[in-house]
């Protein structure tokens, strides 16, 4: 797969990304049944019931081992959520913002093995926040606006299932 320019679609934030609430679009969610168990062999996470979990206790010695999709877009440096944060008060506050960041971060991939910060890039006049999950770069987005206001943006590309969000401020 080969990351384009997403087409330059506009919503409004809020319950007009619904369409994103279908796992189906994400390539990287394969169709494939996994036997159960499986469990990861980058990061642990266990397949159970056609969900990534974290798993409690010890993985079965049996287990069949493959690589859960979070750590394939690692692997393949394709991340799904593009959030980019920019003007003057977000470099003036960026320590600020990247603490709220990874706060949202730490909350969501508790419960979700397959939403993670991929990487933080700290530009001169801009922040890139990559995710492998595009709810998450969504959930990052509101919460930038739920707590400093400011102006949201998402563009989602539904071909490459790509989420780029834009938190100006
Ligand atoms: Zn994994």
């Amino acid at each position: 797969m080969q990351s384009k320019s997403p087409a330059a679609v506009t919503f409004r934030p809020g319950r007009r990304l619904e369409i994103l609430d279908d796992p189906n679009f994400d390539p990287y969610l394969t169709k494939e049944k996994f036997a159960e168990p499986t469990v990861c062999r980058g990061c642990g996470a266990v397949y159970h019931v056609g969900h990534w979990q974290w798993q409690t206790g010890t993985a079965p010695i049996d287990a069949q081992q493959v690589v859960c999709p979070a750590c394939r877009r690692i692997a393949e440096d394709f991340p799904a959520g593009f959030v980019t944060i920019d003007g003057p008060f977000a470099l003036k506050s960026r320590q600020e913002l990247l603490n709220l960041v990874r706060h949202v971060e730490g909350h969501e991939r508790a419960e979700h093995p397959l939403k993670r910060i991929m990487a933080i890039d700290e530009q001169a006049d801009r922040l890139i926040i990559t995710t492998t999950d595009i709810h998450l770069a969504r959930q990052i987005g509101e919460a930038l606006e739920h707590a400093y206001r400011g102006e949201l943006d998402f563009h989602y590309n539904k071909e490459e299932y790509l989420l780029r969000v834009h938190w100006h401020r």
